[in-house]
């Protein structure tokens, strides 16, 4: 609905979006496994590289080439076929701008990130969205069956995640292959945001598929949510034609400087996510012993299906300064998926379902 007093016309998609659940303010103090972030925040090499931004650094304008350079390095792929960007989700945002007409049909597979739905949506496209089945299975043959539709009609854009978020799934590499041969006029972005716990990426098919994005971000393994600082891979044409619909500093000096920081630490990363699958683990068996139901997970999550009683846990939980993220977006309730902080986090959740339930 249009604001009453408003007297500017608004653009009818931006009248028409379902608001995004946003996390709650005030999760400082609590245990925060409803986002899946780190727990534990990011290296201290972070903060000492911080610590050393000048004044005179501040006072000018981001340069990206230098930064660019060295984790295109990290990442072995030239320069020019990476782009940085203000976390994934403003990835999302440039895609949209650069490929969406309005009234384009948009590809996605529910349930799966939020943004994928909010900034096509946001640019007037039309969103398709096939599901997974109940055994939480990538629809493969049905995204396919689209991609093959004629031109008028295709998908312009196809957004997977990998692993999925909230199922926490693996789409097969082989599924991916298949979706790529498929596609001739469709741009697909793949979405890696948690490859640092599964380990699988298709970041080096980039050379052998002109269509194909890939996107990383430092707000997961890394620990750098707040400084919103990401990656997008892909072949140089398709980005350069990018870089022409985008702001000209989408991303700021001193997320710069942590995420060089970042790369460099590889100790912290290694160390972080090897705790990270130790405590997924213990997630994943502490969950099965309270009779819910998981799904196999690559990621820094579980989704586990605690039927009816997910509602009554995931406050009761609240209450005892423990945050989960319930899930209603599944055809019935019930699902609830935890991320998966410390193996200390994870005794302390266990230990306060185990009151409850
Ligand atoms: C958390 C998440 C992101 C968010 O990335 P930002 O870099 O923080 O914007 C992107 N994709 C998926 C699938 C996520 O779960």
């Amino acid at each position: 609905m249009p604001p009453k007093k408003l007297k500017i016309p608004v653009r009818k998609a931006v009248l028409g979006l379902a608001p995004y659940n946003a996390p709650k303010e005030g999760r400082a103090k609590k245990l925060r496994l409803d986002f899946n972030e780190n727990t534990v925040g990011c290296s201290p090499a972070v903060l000492r590289a911080l610590s050393r931004i000048t004044a005179e650094q501040m006072g000018i304008y981001p340069e990206y080439q230098e930064t660019t350079k060295r984790l295109a390095r990290f990442f072995r792929v030239r320069p020019a076929q990476m782009h940085l960007t203000n976390g994934i989700d403003d990835a999302l945002h440039l895609i949209a701008d650069t490929f969406l007409e309005d009234g384009d049909s948009v590809l996605i597979v529910e349930p799966t990130f939020d943004m994928y739905r909010f900034f096509s949506e946001l640019a007037g496209a039309r969103v398709t969205a096939l599901r997974y089945d109940d055994e939480m299975r990538f629809p493969v043959d049905a995204v396919i069956e689209h991609l093959r539709r004629p031109a008028e009609i295709a998908p312009r854009v196809l957004f997977i995640a990998t692993p999925n978020n909230p199922t926490g799934t693996v789409v097969p590499k082989s599924d991916l292959r298949r979706i790529l041969n498929a596609v001739t006029r469709t741009l697909v972005l793949v979405d890696e945001a948690y490859f640092d716990f599964s380990g699988e990426t298709i970041l080096p098919w980039i050379r052998r598929y002109p269509n194909l994005l890939v996107a990383r971000t430092f707000s997961k393994s890394a620990g750098l949510a707040a400084l919103r600082v990401g990656c997008l891979f892909g072949n140089p044409e398709l980005l350069a034609v990018m870089r022409g619909a985008c702001s000209p500093y989408p991303v700021n000096t001193a997320a710069l400087v942590a995420a060089e920081a970042a790369v460099a630490d590889k100790r912290f990363a290694q160390n972080y996510t090897k705790e990270i699958l130790l405590s997924r683990a213990l997630l994943e068996q502490g969950l099965q012993q309270f009779g819910a139901r998981i799904y196999p997970s690559g990621a820094n999550f579980v989704l586990a299906d605690f039927g009816p009683r997910a509602h009554r846990l995931v406050k009761a939980l609240e209450r005892k300064g423990i945050l989960v993220r319930e899930r209603k977006d599944f055809p019935r309730e019930g699902f609830v998926r935890i991320s998966a902080g410390t193996r200390a986090d994870t005794r302390k959740l266990l230990r306060a379902m185990k009151e409850i339930l």
